[in-house]
C-alpha cells in the first residue's frame, strides 16, 4: 500500500513537473499583440468614480498614465513574454511616432480615430507613404455613439482598403462610460455595410465584438477576410465569462482567425494577465494557443513570407 502511495506520488510530481516545463516552453515562444495603446483613448470627466471596470483601476495595478514610463515598463513586459510585435495606436499621434521610432520593429504603429475627420486624411497619408504608420486604428468611433456603417468613416475604409492596411476596429457591447457611447453602435452586423463596400479591407474586430456571439459568428462565417481579437475580454470580465465566449468561437471552428490582443492602455501588467488567459485555457490544444497568440496574427498581418519576426534585432 504504502508503495503504491509513494508510486502515485512520484507519477502525479513526475506528470506535474512536465506541465510546467511545457508551460514554459510555450511562455517562451513568440507572441504577436495585435491591440497596444500609449495611452486612453478619452480623459477621464471630473467625478468619475474610476477609470474603467471592473477595477483594475483602483484595485490591484494603478495607472501609468505618463507615456514615456508606459512605453518603458510596456517594452519591460513585451521582453519578459516575448512579444515580439505590438499593434499599437493612440489618440496623440506624436506619442505613437514616438513610440514606433523608440523600437521600430517592435511595433506596428497605428493612428486611434476616435472622431471622424480626426486625424486629418491627408495627413494620415503623408504617414502611410513615409512608412512611419502602417495599421489604421483602434477605429473608436463607437465610443462617440458613431457606428461603423456611418458614411464619415466611408473615407478611411477606402484609404486603409487602397493601401492594404490592417485596420482595428472598437464594435461590442461594452466600452469606457462616456455621454455618447452606445452599445447599439457596437453591434457587428453593422460592419456588413463596410464589408461589402471595401471587399479587399484587411478588418480586425476587437474583443471579438463581445458579448454579440452569435452576430459575430454570423459576420465572420459570411466574410472569411474578418479576423477578431480577443483583447481586454481576457482581463476586464470574470475568466469564466471569456472562456465560455471563446470556447463558442473555437467551436464554430473561427480558431484560425482569433488573434492574441491585450488592449493594455495605462496598464502594462495586465499584458501578462491576458497571454496567460490563453495559455491557461483548458480547452484550447497547444496548437489552438500557437494559433492565437501567434500563427493567426503572422498570416493576417502576412509577415509569414516576411523575415522572421520571433528573432529580435
Ligand atoms: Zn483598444
Amino acid at each position: 500500500m504504502k508503495s503504491l502511495f509513494v508510486l502515485s506520488f512520484l507519477i502525479l510530481t513526475g506528470l506535474n513537473a512536465y506541465s510546467q516545463d511545457e508551460y514554459k516552453v510555450q511562455e517562451q515562444q513568440p507572441i504577436i499583440d495585435m491591440h497596444m495603446h500609449t495611452g486612453l483613448p478619452h480623459k477621464v470627466p471630473a467625478g468619475t468614480p474610476s477609470l474603467c471596470r471592473p477595477e483594475p483601476c483602483e484595485g490591484d495595478v494603478p495607472a501609468t498614465g505618463d507615456p514615456t514610463a508606459l512605453l518603458e515598463k510596456t517594452l519591460k513586459v513585451m521582453d519578459q513574454y516575448n512579444i515580439v510585435k505590438g499593434f499599437v495606436s493612440g489618440v496623440d499621434l506624436t506619442t505613437v511616432l514616438e513610440w514606433k521610432m523608440a523600437a521600430p520593429e517592435r511595433f506596428i504603429a497605428a493612428p486611434f480615430i476616435l472622431k471622424p475627420g480626426s486625424p486629418d486624411l491627408e495627413k494620415l497619408r503623408k504617414e502611410y507613404t513615409s512608412g512611419n504608420l502602417s495599421g489604421m486604428g483602434e477605429i473608436g468611433t463607437q465610443l462617440v455613439g458613431v457606428s461603423p456603417n456611418d458614411p464619415k468613416l466611408e473615407p478611411y475604409f477606402a484609404l486603409a482598403e487602397e493601401l492594404g492596411l490592417p485596420v482595428l476596429i472598437h464594435t461590442l457591447g461594452i466600452g469606457p462610460y462616456m455621454p455618447n457611447f452606445r452599445s447599439a453602435a457596437g453591434s457587428p452586423l453593422l460592419l456588413e455595410d463596410v464589408l461589402v463596400n471595401h471587399p479587399k479591407l484587411r478588418l480586425f474586430v476587437e474583443n471579438a465584438g463581445y458579448p454579440y456571439r452569435d452576430e459575430m459568428i454570423a459576420m465572420m462565417y459570411q466574410y472569411p477576410q474578418l479576423y477578431a481579437d480577443v483583447s481586454t475580454i481576457t482581463w476586464v470580465i470574470p475568466r469564466t465569462a471569456f472562456y465560455d465566449y471563446l470556447k463558442a468561437l473555437v467551436r464554430s471552428g473561427l480558431g484560425k482567425r482569433l488573434m492574441f490582443g491585450s488592449d493594455q492602455m495605462v496598464w502594462p501588467e495586465k499584458i501578462g494577465e491576458a497571454v496567460e488567459a490563453i495559455n491557461q485555457a483548458p480547452f484550447l490544444t497547444k496548437e489552438q494557443k500557437r494559433d492565437i497568440l501567434y500563427n493567426n496574427a503572422m498570416r493576417f498581418l502576412r509577415l509569414e513570407d516576411a523575415e522572421d519576426v520571433s528573432i529580435r534585432q
